[in-house]
């Protein structure tokens, strides 16, 4: 008789299966975007604080053991690290890492892409919040447009089994260009995710100015003329998924504050000096670090992370002047991964 292996999961106290790492490995980042850093910037961890390769690596071996299949590798910008290829290579020769991704402002992808394919990286997320040059100055303060271009066309040619955009919708920035980004999709093989501005951090000064809905894309549509249906995605996380009839690419929604969907929570994510945080929103963390030499003791953190984690977070607009249940987190998002 065929005896089936039995698949190890990491479920926390509300059934929550988790499968999906989120691995910030640098805190640094070439651009400064307004909802993301504060304007004078953060002071960034010292080069000793952040987990090595070796480190990355070691972690990635541990989670896997435990149920992680798919890790994306994020930032501040994990291009700027010299040592990314490395990174990505030595996790996806790890047996059970199923998929690997990596979400970039794209600055580097003209000159990495091709190396990134070739090193396993099966997906490619691109922040990219408007077409327009001056704006996008603005609202990065400081990059340029057509760096970010050439990367998204440097990625294209490189037959990665997924592109897709991140745009953060902020209130008077680019939410006038949701109909932009929307025609964008019936051209290009893109998935364009339409992103709700999340309160982390010191962003709560500018948040409640900035917050905007996402669901005027579906107005858009209408108005337009464009119908578009319901769509399925694969490895598309908590994104709501739509399709304009006849275009070659599609549009995803992610509303965690206007609509939570903490119940189908399924990722864990470690930040570049090796905590574990369950949940983006909260403060609570564990030191993993300490953990990669004793694999009992790393699996016990993990386990004790798991069973705190909180059921949901609390961004919504209604629950801002609310006593909240835990510490919101410290960390900027750049200090997370997103
Ligand atoms: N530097 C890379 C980039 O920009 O793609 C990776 C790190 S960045 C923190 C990851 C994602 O988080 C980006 O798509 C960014 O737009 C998004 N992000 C940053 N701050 C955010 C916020 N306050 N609310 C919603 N999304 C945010
Ligand atoms: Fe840097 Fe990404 Fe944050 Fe922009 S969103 S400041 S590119 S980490």
């Amino acid at each position: 008789m065929l005896i089936k292996k039995q698949e190890k999961t990491l479920q926390d106290r509300f059934g929550r299966q988790h499968d999906y790492l989120r691995l910030s490995i640098t805190d640094r980042c070439n651009l400064r975007c307004v909802y993301c850093m504060p304007e004078e910037g953060l002071p960034f961890f010292p080069h000793e604080k952040v987990l090595s390769a070796t480190e990355i690596i070691t972690l990635v071996k541990h989670f896997a053991k435990m149920g992680i299949k798919k890790v994306r590798l994020t930032g501040g910008e994990p291009l700027l690290r010299k040592d990314i290829l490395e990174i990505a290579a030595g996790i996806k020769a790890i047996d059970e890492i199923e998929d690997l991704s990596v979400t970039t402002n794209g600055l580097a992808l003209p000159r990495m892409a091709a190396d990134l394919k070739k090193a396993g990286v099966d997906r490619l997320n691109i922040s990219l919040d408007t077409f327009d040059a001056k704006k996008y100055h603005q609202m990065t303060r400081g990059g340029k447009l057509e760096k970010v271009l050439a990367g998204i066309d440097a990625a294209s040619q490189q037959g990665f089994k997924a592109i897709k955009l991140n745009t953060v919708v902020i209130n008077g920035q680019n939410q006038t260009e949701l109909r932009d980004f929307l025609r964008y999709t019936i051209t290009q093989p893109v998935n364009v995710r339409f992103i709700e501005f999340m309160p982390i951090a010191s962003q709560k000064k500018n948040w409640t100015q900035g917050y905007a809905g996402v669901k005027e894309v579906f107005t858009i549509c209408q108005t337009e003329g464009w119908a578009y249906e319901k769509m399925t995605l694969s490895g598309n996380g908590p994104s709501e998924n739509y399709q304009i009839k006849g275009a070659k690419g599609s549009f995803g929604l992610i509303h965690p504050v206007s609509c939570q969907f903490c119940e189908s929570c399924n990722r864990l994510r470690v930040t570049a000096d090796g905590c574990l945080k369950s949940c983006l929103y909260w403060a609570d963390e564990i030191n993993l670090r300490n953990k990669l030499d004793d694999a009992a003791a790393f699996e016990a953190a993990v386990v004790t992370a798991l069973n705190d984690k909180p059921e949901n977070h609390q961004m919504a607009l209604d629950e801002q002047e609310k006593v909240k249940e835990r510490q919101p987190t410290w960390r900027h998002m750049s200090q997370i991964g997103g």
